[in-house]
């Protein structure tokens, strides 16, 4: 009889020879993240449409293979001793179709490279996610915003995976509990295959100049030289993170490779060879120091992703 991952390895070598997606054993996760940080994966998946990501995570479902969805890996820190199971990655689910003000999207799409298409066809509404360094589904996922906009001003619905069911539907924007830096699916299984958008009329000009007054701010504001994960910690409510963090005298703040940018408080940056351990010890410091000057509890928005094998 077949191990389990002998399974997974016969559908993978016979999907990739058809040409329903690539894949790469014992894989370096630091080279899938923006922070540049992580041990191996025992398999890295790229489906290159949504129905094969469907498929694919059903049978790692079926056969009790431990699995995890990523765009980017922008928002991600991956465990220093990798993942024991198959990371899928979307980037190659990247169908973007207009009609009209209308907008369908694979989840794998680039937001920056939507946000470009759209300002093409002289839409507006998306010029928030400009710089944004993630994919359509992270975004969802995460709902991202930024300058005051946030994908859920924007999305009216989400064509979405249940691995339970085995069924693809659509959720309605209401039914997707956006809030801040939330959404339905951070609870549950599902994935989000793409999203439907629906965006405004607007001047080419005006909506390329505001993209790239945008990219400007990010680029004097943020440590967009080093690698990061963006805010390390959630906005609390009447407080910027960074600012208390600043606030504290952490800026600088240093634990092995893994410091508190000089240049916005609110990022943790890997200065050299950080590992996971370096970044998790140094978010529970500022969690300490917040709390006992604040009397705050600080919620990290990246998302630490832990071994399977090590739960
Ligand atoms: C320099 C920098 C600047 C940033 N600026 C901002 C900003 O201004 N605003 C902001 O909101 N964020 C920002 N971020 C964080 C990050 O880019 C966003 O959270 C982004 O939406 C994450 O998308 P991703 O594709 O990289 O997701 P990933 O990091 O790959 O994944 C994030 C989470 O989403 C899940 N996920 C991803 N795709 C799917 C899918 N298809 N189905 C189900 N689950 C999925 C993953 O499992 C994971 O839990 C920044 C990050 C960096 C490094």
């Amino acid at each position: 009889m077949l191990s389990n991952s002998s399974i997974l390895e016969q559908y993978i070598e016979e999907a990739e020879r058809e040409g329903h997606l690539t894949f790469r054993r014992d894989f370096p996760l630091s080279s899938l993240s923006s922070f540049r940080i992580g041990g191996n994966a025992s398999y890295v998946i790229y489906p290159s449409t949504p129905d094969e990501l469907a498929s694919l995570s059903a049978l790692c479902h079926s056969i009790s293979i431990p699995n995890i969805v990523i765009g980017n890996g922008s928002n991600l820190l991956f465990s220093d001793s990798g993942y024991e199971g198959a990371v899928i990655v979307t980037t190659q689910i990247k169908d973007i179709k207009i009609d009209g003000n209308t907008v369908k999207v694979g989840c794998g799409a680039s937001l920056t490279h939507l946000a470009s298409v759209v300002a093409e066809a002289s839409l507006t509404g998306l010029e928030f996610a400009y710089g944004i360094p993630g994919t359509v589904g992270g975004a969802v996922y995460m709902n991202a915003g930024a300058y005051g906009g946030e994908i859920k001003d924007v999305c009216v619905s989400v064509k979405a995976y249940d691995g339970v069911n085995d069924e693809i539907y659509d959720v309605k924007a209401e039914d997707c509990g956006f809030g801040y830096r939330e959404s339905v699916f951070q609870d549950s299984d599902k994935i989000i295959l793409g999203a439907k958008l629906v965006l405004s009329e607007g001047v080419n000009a005006d909506i390329t100049e505001k993209m790239n007054q945008l990219m400007q701010q990010r680029i004097d504001k943020q440590p967009l030289n080093y690698p990061s994960a963006g805010s390390t910690f959630k906005r609390y409510p009447g407080y910027f993170s960074g600012k208390l963090i600043e606030e504290a005298g952490l800026k600088g703040y240093t634990v092995g490779g893994a410091q508190v940018s000089e240049k916005h408080a609110g990022f943790i940056i890997n200065v050299g060879n950080a590992t996971a351990s370096d970044v998790l010890s140094l978010i529970d410091h500022i969690r300490e120091v917040i709390k006992e000057n604040v009397g705050i509890e600080l919620q990290t928005e990246v998302k630490y992703i832990e071994n399977p094998a090590d739960q």
